[in-house]
């Protein structure tokens, strides 16, 4: 047992063996891969624990038997992290191949959204995957009904798609804020850039100050198409895909959420008072 230091980073594999080797847990340079250059320089397999928690049942009930779970490539089961806005948080363990639209309201799973609001928005993989709104989660662009699959979640691509991801699935509410959200989910990735890559420790920074200004009435019209071209010149050109996860949801809330951002410019007031106002009273 060997116990980590905790940054956000070393979820990446090179970033997990570098840090296993006692150093700073900067993600490598691939290829080459663990598989061929892993621990100690020796051929490394790195699964995660969902992966191995899954061993001991197909163990007892054989691969074909898992296998016949899910739909098309999606097969097996899937643990997902349901938060956000629903009246039943917590962590499913799904037969891949549900619709979204049960995951989020059957009272097998989520249960709905909480305090009987409307959904606005999902993001379905975890905080690096692109945002969809309510019609673009529940529906694909065929008018088909969304499933908890990676084919059917990335179908559209990343015009109307968006990834399974590590199955955080994160729900908003009519009430929620997207540039608000947003600014905090760049916050986090500046400061879990490892920073060996220009575009990211600097991108990352960028975006964080950008979304900062415009949450807080101070933004420009222009700042919004900055911040497409900020995580377009991230995008691509890192070591390591927290580049991406970092310039996805940017990249994705303009895309779909772009009226909310232009109403932050002209009127700052209109959405985010109510946030301003709560913070000021919880400093007092
Ligand atoms: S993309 Fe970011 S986190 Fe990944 S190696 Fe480059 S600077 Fe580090």
């Amino acid at each position: 047992m060997q116990p980590g230091g905790g940054a956000y980073i070393c979820g990446e594999e090179t970033a997990l063996l570098e840090s296993l080797e006692g150093k700073r847990g900067n993600p490598r340079n691939k290829p080459p891969f663990p598989a061929v250059w892993g621990l100690y320089g020796c051929p490394t397999v790195v699964n995660n624990v969902e992966t191995i928690a899954d061993i001991p049942w197909i163990v007892n009930h054989g691969g074909d038997a898992y296998a016949a779970i899910g739909v098309g490539k999606s097969t097996g089961t899937k643990l997902i992290s349901a938060c956000g806005n629903i009246n039943k948080p917590g962590v499913y363990e799904i037969e891949l191949g549900i619709t979204v639209e049960d995951f989020i309201y059957s009272d097998e799973y989520c249960g709905g959204i909480a305090n009987g609001r409307e959904l606005k928005a999902v993001v379905a993989g975890g905080s690096s995957v692109p945002i969809l709104p309510k019609n673009l989660i529940l529906t694909t662009a065929n008018n088909e009904k969304r499933l908890m699959t990676y084919e059917s979640l990335s179908d559209g691509g990343f015009a109307t798609g968006t990834m399974l991801g590590s199955g955080g699935f994160i729900v908003f509410d009519d009430q929620q804020c997207i540039v608000r959200n947003l600014w905090n989910f760049s916050r986090f990735y500046h400061h879990e850039s490892c920073g060996q890559c220009s575009p990211c420790r600097e991108g990352t920074g960028w975006m964080e100050k950008v979304l900062h200004r415009i949450e807080y009435g101070h933004g420009k019209m222009e700042d919004i198409d900055l911040l497409v071209s900020i995580a377009k010149n991230i995008e691509g050109k890192t070591i390591c895909p927290l580049g991406e996860a970092a310039a996805w949801p940017v990249a994705s809330a303009i895309r779909h959420f772009r009226a909310e951002f232009e109403a932050h410019v002209k009127n700052p007031d209109s959405c985010c008072k109510k946030h301003l106002h709560r913070e000021l009273v919880h400093s007092h």
